[in-house]
């Protein structure tokens, strides 16, 4: 039997993990369990998978979320140390799994603890990289990569040596407004950002798939899991989202990870690590699929990767403040605030305005790099504001 933990199990990609768990009770033992705010439901899942805690972020649900779970002996906890504390309890295997840098400080508290961390929240990384894999070093932590494309590529890498690698190719597929002229973006709506062809997932990471702001965090995420130079990194739009990376070896070999738009198969490929373990996804049907096509992106309709590559390039605190924007910029597009293509004028004028400290070694830097951006972000928002 091993132990887990899953930070954000009321997401999609919580809900993934735990179909898994279900499907195979006995073997699993379940820790901490956290939501932001959805007190029902995490007393829900808490009571199914018979946790030993159950955790909200935000501690004003924390009352509903003890009168969900009277009676039972599963711990109740809210607030931001308690996400905390729950990262920190002992276990096998944690799943990073909450959305925006607000994930930062307890997947910081796991990797204190060493063991295992199933990474999906990229924005933790893209935020406090150097900090993050410092970290990972320093307590022995061993760092699994959720995110479908970085699990592709770290399966490609098994085996191989990291300096035999002549590229590392991201593919991404285009987001649901790939083929949408600039005006007709500018109309997009958050229903039309949001419904995703491939994949179904939360809200953030749809709308950046269809920026490909989830491309330009996602270069910055391999960037710091797989350190070979940022000019061996590169971006392939493919649409039909049937590869998921592809990594080039200096003898002409290139290794591809194929599966299912499903991430129940990257989550399944860190729990099991480094085995496998069965999923309930279809066998992969080439024939039935019949073609796999792939582009460069268009940097000009969807500047989001541009940027991402100039501020992992810049460095230091760059990165966080771009990220920072971004949650900021879409939440603003999500409630109706700004146009589609305002998001990525928000991050670009807050990267231009910021005050970017060339390194970032601290918590506390990425912290208050992040909290800047926020701040600056807000008030330019009523500057892009719809009128
Ligand atoms: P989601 O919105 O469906 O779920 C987010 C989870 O985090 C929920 O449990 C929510 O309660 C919790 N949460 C949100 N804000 C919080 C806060 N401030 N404090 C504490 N908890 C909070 O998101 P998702 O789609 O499951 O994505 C989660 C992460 O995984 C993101 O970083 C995303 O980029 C990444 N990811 C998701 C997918 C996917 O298919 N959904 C694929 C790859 C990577
Ligand atoms: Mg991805």
């Amino acid at each position: 039997m091993r132990s887990i933990s899953i930070l954000g199990a009321t997401g999609s990609v919580g809900a993934s993990t735990l179909d898994l768990i279900r499907r195979d009770r006995a073997a699993w033992k379940v820790v901490a369990l956290t939501a932001n705010c959805s007190a029902v439901e995490l007393a829900a899942l808490a009571r199914e998978f018979d946790a030993e805690c159950a955790v909200v972020g935000d501690e004003a649900c924390l009352a509903e979320l003890r009168e969900a779970l009277a009676g039972t002996k599963i711990e109740t906890a809210g607030g931001r140390a308690a996400l905390c504390e729950a990262a920190a309890r002992p276990c096998d295997i944690t799943v990073a799994a909450i959305v925006g840098c607000a994930g930062l400080a307890p997947v910081m508290a796991a990797i204190e603890r060493g063991g295992t961390l199933a990474l999906a929240n990229k924005e933790a990384l893209v935020s406090a990289g150097e900090v993050m894999t410092a970290a990972v070093q320093r307590h022995g932590a061993t760092l699994l990569p959720v995110d479908s494309e970085h699990n592709a590529i770290f399966q490609c890498l098994q085996g191989n040596a990291v300096e035999d690698v002549r590229f590392i190719t991201l593919t991404a597929s285009g987001g649901p407004l790939r083929t949408w002229s600039k005006d007709r973006l500018n109309a997009a709506t958050p229903a039309e950002a949001v419904a995703h062809p491939n994949w179904d997932m939360g809200a953030k990471i749809s709308v950046d798939s269809a920026t490909m702001m989830n491309k330009g965090l996602e270069f910055i995420e391999a960037h710091y899991l797989f350190p070979v130079g940022l000019d061996r990194l590169r971006i392939l739009v493919h649409p039909q989202s049937v590869i998921h990376s592809m990594v080039e070896y200096r003898d002409g070999s290139t290794l591809a990870q194929l599966g299912p738009p499903d991430m129940r198969v990257p989550i399944a490929s860190c729990l099991a690590y480094p085995d496998r373990m069965e999923t309930p996804c279809a066998p992969l049907d080439l024939a039935a699929i019949g073609e796999l096509t792939f582009a460069a992106p268009d940097e000009d309709r969807f500047p989001a990767t541009r940027m991402a590559r100039e501020a992992i390039a810049a460095g230091g605190t760059a990165p966080a403040t771009l990220n920072a924007a971004n949650e900021v910029a879409v939440a603003a597009f999500l409630d109706g605030k700004i146009a589609f293509t305002k998001i990525a004028v928000v991050v670009e004028d807050v990267l231009a305005q910021s005050d970017l400290a060339p390194q970032s070694t601290s918590l506390e830097e990425v912290l208050a790099a992040d909290d800047a951006a926020r701040t600056l972000a807000e008030r330019l928002l009523g500057k892009h504001a719809f009128a």
